[in-house]
């Protein structure tokens, strides 16, 4: 953790690493305790990253074809896997989760997002349409998909290398140059891939990295850049809404993967320790910091004493510490977020939740008091108005309710201004689909949580996001087609 001490983060425009005059502490959530500088981006800094990825798009890149491009995202695939252990070093010094979940979920799904979409961009279908035509000839229309342009990648600090580089390479695999701007609370990884992109040869002007925060910094600038084509975001959505009002003024095409109010729907007929061993995860992995957990939980009324119960057993089982103890879960990403998830925890007790188990600070007596930890936390007894079932949290806490009735449950699910994901348990398959299906949302699980094939559409309805990515919904959003209509 303090090999990185006294070393400054920097900025990466037209292939060379950069330093502005202004810096910011990179902190360590375990124990508060400053991990490294980072030099933040101005706006001749970013204008320079946007000029940059500019020129490179009419250069090498965007007259190399598709089978060379591929080339390069493998090797970016195998220079990340190569310094893996760098990567994993500095994912857990700048989030302080378990060295588990970064080396089996954060960084081989870094990897592996540029060798999926090397995959899918090689076998995108081709467009072709014949048609006859009114003076007893024909035409044959063909679809050219050519990049979008200049994209600005902005991304969150909860999966930092994998949501960043979801993102990434599905843009360079459709030609395009980016710009990207990486959470302020987790600048680390986004810095080692551009030291990826330099070993790997990758031209300049390519990728871009812009250090900073969002509004009135590089974020806002980045965004708002009249020569950037398109914004790619993944964040809250009252950010979604600042950033879609500056893409606005140059009409840019955004996608949006914003927050989510979940819900688990537990019948009385699902495999009991099943549904309990996946809302244990669904609640509390990342210390509940995952767009997709389930904040919400309804259990049939027949198991509902016994679920709680039991979720109650499992919770307290957490272990909760460093990641090099081995801890199942580390701490929330900052003080400043902590506070805002204890303002939840007194606000749920005022709206009338009876305290299951947690809603404090833990205490160890060692530099982790230092840290922004908390308790895992389970409320039940609210209304459903109340605002704790309304908002977004993101910690580690769910509410359970009971339900009678499959209808009931379905409002319940729906009542909501967010529609990121659900997770359903029940042995009854036709039930199962026929609850699904009416599931307002983007992806609805059956029996799991959290199973992703990427090349299925990933994205929100409502609150939570614009449009879809994930295989070829990727390729459609960083391509512009272009039809050819030839007369014969
Ligand atoms: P955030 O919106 O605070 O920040 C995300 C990024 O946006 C950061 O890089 C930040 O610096 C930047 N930013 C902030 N204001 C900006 C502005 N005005 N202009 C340009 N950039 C700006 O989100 P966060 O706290 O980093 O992440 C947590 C949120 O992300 C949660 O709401 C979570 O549900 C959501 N999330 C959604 C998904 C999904 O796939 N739907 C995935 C992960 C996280």
């Amino acid at each position: 953790m303090t090999k990185n001490l006294g070393k400054v983060l920097r900025n990466y425009v037209d292939g060379e690493f950069v330093i502005s005059n202004h810096s910011f502490n990179n902190i360590n959530p375990v124990n508060g305790q400053m991990v490294c500088r980072v030099s933040e981006a101005d706006k001749d800094i970013v204008d320079r990253a946007v000029k940059s990825a500019r020129k490179a798009l009419h250069g090498e890149w965007g007259n190399m074809d598709v089978s060379e491009r591929c080339k390069i995202l493998n090797a970016l695939a195998d220079e990340i896997e190569r310094r893996f252990d760098d990567f994993v070093a500095a994912e857990v010094a700048d989030t302080g989760k378990s060295y588990s979940q970064v080396k089996n979920i954060d960084i081989p799904r870094g990897a592996a997002n540029f060798r999926v979409f090397a995959d899918l961009i090689k076998t995108r279908p081709p467009q072709s349409f014949e048609m006859d035509t009114a003076d007893g000839k024909s035409a044959t229309s063909y679809v050219v998909n050519k990049p979008i342009g200049v994209v600005a990648v902005v991304s969150p600090w909860n999966l930092p290398l994998l949501l960043m580089t979801w993102k990434v390479a599905p843009a360079l695999a459709s030609g395009n140059t980016v710009v990207v701007k990486p959470s302020e609370e987790t600048p680390s990884t986004a810095t080692l891939l551009a030291e990826v992109m330099q070993n790997v040869g990758v031209p300049k002007g390519i990728y871009n990295l812009v250090h900073g925060f969002g509004p009135n910094s590089a974020g806002e600038f980045l965004v708002g850049h009249e020569d950037v084509d398109c914004v790619t975001f993944t964040g809250e959505s009252k950010t979604g809404t600042a950033i879609m009002q500056s893409a606005a003024r140059d009409l840019k095409p955004v996608s949006f993967e914003l927050g989510g109010k979940n819900a688990a729907i537990i019948f009385a007929d699902a495999d009991f320790d099943a549904a309990i061993a996946g809302t244990v995860r669904s609640v509390f992995t990342n210390c509940g910091q995952v767009c997709l957990c389930s904040e919400r939980v309804y259990v049939e009324r027949p198991i509902f004493d016994k679920f709680v119960a039991a979720l109650k057993e499992r919770a307290e089982e957490i272990k909760i510490g460093r990641p090099q103890d081995g801890s199942d879960m580390g701490p929330l990403i900052s003080t400043k977020h902590r506070k805002k998830v204890l303002s939840y925890f007194s606000l749920a007790l005022e709206e009338g939740a009876s305290l299951i188990t947690g809603g404090k600070v833990p205490e160890f007596g060692d530099e982790r008091d230092n840290g922004s930890f908390i308790e895992p936390t389970i409320w039940t007894g609210l209304p459903e108005d109340a605002r704790c079932i309304k908002e977004e949290i993101f910690g580690p806490v769910c509410h359970i309710a009971p339900f009678d009735r499959e209808e009931e449950v379905v409002g319940y699910a729906n009542d909501t201004n967010y529609g990121l994901a659900a997770a359903i348990w029940t042995k009854d398959s036709s039930k199962a689909d026929r609850v699904g299906r009416q599931m307002e949302v983007g992806i609805c699980w059956i029996n799991d949580w959290f199973l992703r094939d990427l090349r299925t559409p990933f994205g929100g309805v409502k609150l939570s996001g614009i449009g879809r990515e994930g295989g070829m919904h990727s390729l459609d959003f960083y391509s512009e087609p272009l039809t050819i209509c030839v007369k014969h």
